[in-house]
């Protein structure tokens, strides 16, 4: 590990006094709260930074960290920008929140509007969302409709509602959710003690790599980091609309929490890529699982599948010669693998059990023998 000598300026300590602090009290300083401001927490934020040697061997890079955003209270980073939207939306008298989710948000929503006795509305792309997720946003108590469509549809609806009704919006169209989602990059800058050379993640909406890069900025404004990572941001390959350049009219993955044709932070995002001097890369459903697969199996990190979409398109991006192989990259893993867990190898039923003896599940094993015994 780098020693922590090139930091300029003032980290934010995750505890104090041995307690943990959550998103809004850590970061206040750099986010909306006023005095008014409820001091909401499910102590998210301050998730593992871990350096993945044999990882980085696989993606063909010098030095590879990963971000686990999975280990949020609802096990994503939807929860870091979720507690500063739900906590401005009761601060200006909000008692209903509303999202259109391809799962995480909805989780998410549902988990903080408990937390600060609020309602929350979820609008769910029927048969599209992977069924743990949808499992949390109702054991958390929101009102859940399913709607006859996709994720881009139900988000129409959403904004629609939220013109008209009172019902606070808290997709990552509204800009507290992407104050709060900042503070990922604020984290990793204040552990390593600079920005590194790469960040890559998965990208849908667009929402959280535009978030990553105004909080790259943000630091780098303060003077407290010198220099901006390049930002690769991975497209399942049957939902790339901004690999391509165009909306894509019925996007197809298995990737589900990034199954998204017409991202709503597009010029956002298409800003994050090109300044950064980072790209999109559109990688395939199987170069995700393999990913996904090397993760757990390399390192013992089990994300969802649609979050190993940074790491196989990091690794497509050194092997095209785009990412310099010397850099010192992060990838960040947005959700955990519980969430949809239905591409993780399963025991086969079918399989014959065997006899329970010590005998016969040593002889399937084919261990050795402790000596003398
Ligand atoms: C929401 C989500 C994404 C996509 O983030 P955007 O901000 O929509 O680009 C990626 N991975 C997981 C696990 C998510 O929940």
């Amino acid at each position: 590990m780098r020693p922590l000598n090139d930091v300029r300026g003032e980290t934010e300590p995750a505890s104090v006094n041995g307690r943990a602090r959550g998103v809004l009290e850590r970061y206040a300083a750099l986010l909306p709260v006023t005095s008014a401001t409820p001091a909401l927490s499910l102590q998210e934020g301050d998730t593992p930074l871990l350096e993945v040697p044999r990882l980085a061997a696989w993606a063909g890079v010098a030095s590879l960290y990963v971000k686990f955003e999975g280990m949020n209270p609802t096990g994503s980073f939807k929860d870091r920008g979720m507690v500063v939207a739900v906590a401005k939306a009761v601060e200006s008298g909000a008692r209903t929140i509303l999202c259109a989710s391809t799962g995480n948000t909805a989780a998410s929503a549902a988990a903080y509007a408990a937390r600060a006795g609020v309602t929350a509305v979820v609008l769910l792309p029927r048969g599209k969302v992977a069924g743990a997720k949808v499992s949390q946003a109702l054991a958390y108590g929101a009102r859940a409709i399913a709607l006859d469509t996709g994720f881009d549809a139900a988000l129409d609806v959403a904004r629609g509602l939220t013109a008209r009704y009172a019902v606070e919006l808290v997709n990552s169209v509204n800009p507290h959710r992407i104050a709060g989602q900042a503070t990922a990059a604020y984290e990793i800058c204040d552990v390593l003690g600079h920005a590194p050379d790469v960040l890559a993640l998965p990208v849908g909406n667009g929402g959280n790599i535009s978030a990553y890069w105004a909080g790259f900025r943000r630091y780098r404004d303060l003077g407290r980091t010198r220099s901006l990572p390049s930002i690769v941001g991975g497209q399942a390959a049957g939902a790339a609309p901004l690999v391509l350049g165009h909306p894509v009219e019925s996007p197809d993955t298995i990737a589900s929490a990034i199954r998204i044709g017409r991202p709503a932070s597009w010029e956002s995002a298409v800003a994050a890529a090109t300044e950064s001097g980072g790209e999109f890369r559109a990688v395939t459903d199987a170069a995700i699982l393999d990913a996904y697969r090397q993760l757990a199996r390399r390192e013992g990190i089990f994300c969802e599948p649609s979050s190993a979409a940074g790491l196989a398109a990091l690794r497509a991006s050194v092997a095209a010669g785009r990412t310099p192989a010397g850099s010192e990259c992060v990838c960040v893993c947005t959700g955990h693998g519980l969430k949809d867990a239905q591409f993780a190898p399963a025991l086969e039923d079918d399989a014959a059990p065997l006899p329970a003896t010590v005998e016969a599940v040593a002889a399937a094993l084919g261990v050795a023998e402790r000596r003398g015994s």
